[in-house]
């Protein structure tokens, strides 16, 4: 009972354990293996409505190249004892940098944080793990480079490789990170080390220009999975443009959200505005700067009259929709002529920079749709306070038709838990993401029981009516897996034994088990 260690990975013992401990601090020197309980604490923290145990490491590990991360696998294979590999490992409410299951030890890649290229001509950049949007974006600045990154909400933080390994996204027209990166190193469980895409043609100089390569494209199971430790990423920078233009289209009532979908979709499918468009729900809107008890004292779900107040108080729409315009000024004011003209039919209230530059709301999301360092979005963890935060994200199609049935599926769910609806939706190309931020707090007992029950309960009605969650917590990952069905799983599982026999990688991420 007296190990020395925070936990175990399954089915090893703590003398094995502790060999396998002794080969890491060989490896990397023991200032980079940590196994204090204390020291160990910032991998530890999570928002999720479970207990601390269930996601604890048993250590951390920190190398600082390709070669360590190879012998480390070899002992891994060796004494059966898992990673979990994050970069910055800022995924809050995903699952922040604890893994999947408990005992896994934590393989932190932040020490890997080498810029290795950027191209101002190709637009284009190759960096390692550690490597932070904040990092990036001062060597940007520092050599005044004509190039904007595409970051998420927490962007200083958080880091480009991690971010788009999970398919994250951003705001900027280049939002889908995935889809704008090119070219991937991946060292593999066997140890051995995989260039996607040309990166497998020696001397090649198109690794970050074409992503296809030869052959069946690989790059995708790299993602959300847990088949290698991805070491370098190829991305895709857009060139600033001359002139930007960011604006928000404010609408008072619920019901609205149908006309603004329609309003927006041939907007975003004919690239006149050509980013994600955030359609934010007053309460995340609000949420970022004000805190729900000075709104509402009562039992349950935040009511209609705080809403409202918070509305008129605050200048807000109950919904606030932020898009952005890009381009040379000749062009952005012919697109401006026909996004105005759609707008304004559809009983939308304007405003641009000259009206609301001054909004601290208005310019976190200005920021953001050109690439800016901003950490606004954390104040949403204020709303209630007490560090609880699961996001339920259900894709659908981006059609006026789909939004307020799942906002009033959503809503009365919440309600049903004495939750709050905080949910915003995001137009993408054709798709919507419904994102809620389900905000408890982690320090009440009754809200933890609630917040996972809650989940539970959106995630099987989500699913019932035919919508699938894009990305999820470390907590849910096999219960989301479920929601695509036996032969998905299967297919992800007859992968891993292929690639990662013993599973010594990220075991439970999204689901996979060998
Ligand atoms: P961020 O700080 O940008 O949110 P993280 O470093 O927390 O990103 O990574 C998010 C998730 O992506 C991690 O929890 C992990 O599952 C996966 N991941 C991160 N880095 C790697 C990597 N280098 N190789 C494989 N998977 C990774």
């Amino acid at each position: 009972m007296s190990s020395p260690y925070l936990a175990l990975p399954q089915g090893v013992s703590a003398e094995q354990f502790g060999r396998a401990i002794a080969e890491f601090r060989t490896i990397l020197g023991e200032e980079h293996v940590i196994t204090d309980a204390a020291v160990l604490a910032p991998y530890t923290k999570i928002m999720l409505p479970v207990a601390d145990a269930q996601h604890a490491p048993s250590a951390a590990i920190l190398p600082q190249d390709v070669e360590q991360i190879q012998r480390i696998v070899a002992v891994c294979n060796r004494y059966r004892v898992p990673v979990w590999p994050i970069s910055t490992g800022r995924n809050l409410g995903y699952g922040s940098a604890a893994p999947a299951t408990p005992g896994q030890v934590v393989l932190d890649l932040r020490r890997m944080n080498r810029i290795l290229e950027v191209d101002p001509e190709l637009c284009t950049a190759l960096v390692e793990p550690g490597v932070t949007y904040q990092q990036l974006y001062d060597y940007i600045q520092e050599r005044n480079l004509p190039l904007w990154l595409s970051c998420p909400a927490p962007s200083a933080i958080a880091g480009p490789l991690g971010n788009t390994v999970d398919r994250g996204v951003g705001y900027t027209p280049y939002g889908e990170h995935f889809l704008f990166s090119c070219g991937m190193e991946v060292v593999l469980a066997d140890g051995q080390v995989l260039r996607t895409g040309m990166g497998s043609i020696p001397n090649s100089n198109t690794w970050q220009v074409f992503k296809w390569g030869y052959g069946p494209s690989l790059d995708g199971i790299f993602t959300q999975s847990n088949y290698g430790i991805v070491t370098k990423l190829g991305m895709w920078l857009m060139p600033a443009p001359p002139a930007y233009k960011p604006f928000v289209v404010r609408y008072p009532q619920r019901t609205d959200i149908e006309r603004i979908v329609e309003t927006i979709r041939p907007l975003r499918i004919a690239m006149i505005i050509p980013n994600a468009v955030v359609i934010a729900g007053v309460l995340w809107e609000a949420g970022v700067f004000v805190r729900r008890s000075d709104y509402y004292q009562g039992a349950g779900q935040i009511d209609e009259a705080a809403v409202a107040r918070i509305m008129k108080e605050h200048d807000l729409g109950y919904w606030n929709v932020y898009a952005a315009l890009y381009g040379t000024p000749e062009q952005i004011e012919v697109n401006w002529k026909i996004v105005e003209g759609a707008f304004k039919a559809s009983g939308g209230e304007i405003l641009t920079e000259n009206e609301v530059g001054h909004s601290p709301v208005f310019r976190y999301r200005a920021d953001l749709m050109r690439g800016n360092m901003n950490l606004q979005e954390f104040g949403l963890y204020n709303w209630r306070g007490g560090g609880g935060s699961l996001w339920f994200a259900p894709v659908s199609q981006s059609r006026g038709s789909e939004t307020l049935k799942q906002m009033e599926m959503a809503q009365r769910i919440l309600k049903k838990h004495g939750l709050d609806y905080v949910g915003e939706f995001i137009v993408g190309w054709r798709d919507m993401h419904h994102i809620i931020d389900v905000l408890f707090d982690r320090t009440d007992p009754v809200q933890m029981q609630s917040a996972y029950a809650c989940f539970d309960e959106l995630l099987a009605e989500f699913t019932a009516a035919g919508y699938g969650n894009y990305r999820t917590n470390t907590a849910f990952m096999d219960k989301v897996a479920n929601t695509y069905g036996p032969v998905k799983r299967d297919v992800d599982r007859r992968l891993k034994r292929a690639l990662d026999p013993n599973g010594i990688i990220a075991p439970g991420k999204s689901g996979i088990h060998i």
